[in-house]
């Protein structure tokens, strides 16, 4: 089926980082919290956000069970971190994020009224998930969860509006209520709130069965009980971005005939902590299936209302991501580096995992790897193909260089194979810049053994892209 119209859907490019899993609460639908789990070190967090921003997130979502400060390790681990509370140590987590261009999000359980009024003016969004029955009985959802029921969802979001916070509702759906109390909820909160300036999106959140939590036999909700849902929140909320994430229910153009328009952060660099078993897909790769549907992908920011985007302290960080967004929005091509390059990058199951990054000084590049013997062409030499890929790896690193804004693709590379290369050995990949005219770079790489035989060389193009896209 594909849409007649061209309909469009939108994104958050975000990230997320888990602060730590210890939570006084234990929702039985959650495979999230996890006792002791300690909490990560703010230097730690320093590195991350840098890392993130780098590679062109504009969101970073801070995740972490609700009350952590309730236990003593938790405790002794702020004030190592120089912190005497946890909100001090959330409220650092996002200036350290802002200062970096990235918007902070909190989904951090609830928060306390005293608590939260620090947030007013910290530049943070924060997530409030709600729940549409008690569930409090035997067996129950929220059997061992302290207080949590469709009231204090209600008195959050309240609470939301009175301290100024921009906020974002998500729905918990199938997790024991009926289909007449969601639906009901949803209409109900819907005449509450959906005219707040500080509302920014709604989320639904679909309960999904996973290993480790205690509601694991539970099937999740059918597909068309969350098409209602989608419908609902649509006419309770005609004008907001509604979304699903795209790894948790994917079926289009269907769901975006029931009226949904996003697909809310999607952490394409980071993965869900929240959901670990279910793969978030590549930016690419929702673009695609997308498509064959006629729905184009969008990017956006993460603050939506002119109430929450002018404030003062995010007003920086929120200029920088939108220009970043709307070049983005108009390019062709995207690159984007989420860490699944089949040379260097650490999250892709198939790749060679070579630390290519680490080898690089000035405008050189040196590596040493061992192939083994899936590489193989003939028995016992590498395959041409990998010897290629590894020297291009290696010149496209030394044309940007150490610490460079500089981003190029490979135009076009001249190869030589001087010898056969063999299996098992530890080879020497160096390259190095040898030139630029105008917007094209040089660059020269080798194939050398232990004993300083070369095995192949390489001349390579690389084309800088200014801007996204602009190839010159
Ligand atoms: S859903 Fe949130 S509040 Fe509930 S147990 Fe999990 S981490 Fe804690």
């Amino acid at each position: 089926m594909t849409m007649n119209k061209c309909a469009s859907i939108s994104y958050i490019f975000s990230s997320y980082i888990e602060l730590t899993r210890t939570c006084h609460q234990s929702c039985g639908y959650c495979s999230f919290f996890k006792e002791d789990c300690p909490l990560l070190p703010i230097e730690t967090l320093g590195q991350k956000l840098e890392d993130l921003s780098k590679r062109g997130a504009t969101e970073v979502v801070f995740l972490s069970g609700e009350s952590p400060q309730n236990f003593p390790h938790i405790q002794i681990a702020l004030n190592k971190n120089g912190f005497s509370s946890y909100a001090d140590y959330l409220l650092e987590a996002c200036s350290m994020a802002l200062e970096k261009n990235l918007m902070p999000v909190l989904e951090v359980g609830y928060l306390d009224s005293f608590t939260l009024e620090r947030f007013t003016s910290a530049g943070c969004s924060i997530r409030i998930n709600i729940v549409s029955a008690p569930l409090a009985g035997t067996g129950e959802a929220l059997e061992k969860s302290r207080g949590r029921n469709p009231s204090t969802g209600r008195a959050a979001i309240e609470a939301m509006h009175a301290n100024q916070i921009p906020y974002s509702i998500g729905f918990v759906i199938g997790i024991g209520e009926s289909e007449e109390e969601r639906l009901k909820l949803v209409a109900d909160i819907g005449r509450f709130c959906t005219a707040d300036p500080y509302l920014q999106d709604l989320r639904i959140l679909p309960f999904q069965p996973t290993p480790g939590c205690s509601m694991r036999e539970r099937p999740p909700l059918p597909f068309n009980a969350i098409t209602r849902i989608v419908e609902k929140v649509r006419e309770a909320f005609p004008v907001h971005h509604i979304s699903l994430p795209p790894h948790l229910c994917y079926r289009f153009p269907e769901l975006v005939e029931a009226g949904l328009n996003d697909l809310g952060s999607v952490p394409i660099l980071t993965g869900d902590p929240v959901h670990e078993k279910f793969d978030v897909p590549s930016f690419e790769t929702l673009k695609a299936r997308l498509e064959k549907h006629n729905i184009q992908l969008y990017e956006r920011d993460t603050l939506s209302t002119p109430a929450a985007l002018n404030r003062p302290e995010t007003f920086a960080a929120a200029s920088s991501i939108r220009e970043l967004i709307e070049r983005r929005n108009l390019s062709k091509l995207n690159l984007i580096d989420n860490d699944h390059c089949f040379v260097c990058g650490s999250r892709n199951s198939g790749g060679l995992h070579i630390p290519v990054h680490d080898s690089i000084k000035g405008h050189t590049c040196s590596f040493t790897w061992a192939p083994g013997p899936v590489y193989q062409s003939y028995a016992g030499i590498v395959h041409g193909g990998i010897l290629s890929t590894l020297m291009d790896e290696a010149m496209g690193y030394a044309v940007m260089g150490e610490n460079s804004e500089l981003v190029a693709v490979t135009a076009d590379m001249h190869i030589r194979y001087l010898r056969p290369t063999p299996i098992g050995v530890p080879l020497t990949v160096a390259a190095t810049l040898v030139g630029q005219r105008k917007n094209m770079y040089f660059a020269r790489a080798s194939i050398i053994l232990p004993d300083g035989n070369v095995l192949a060389e390489a001349e390579g193009r690389f084309a800088e892209i200014k801007k996204p896209g602009e190839l010159k």
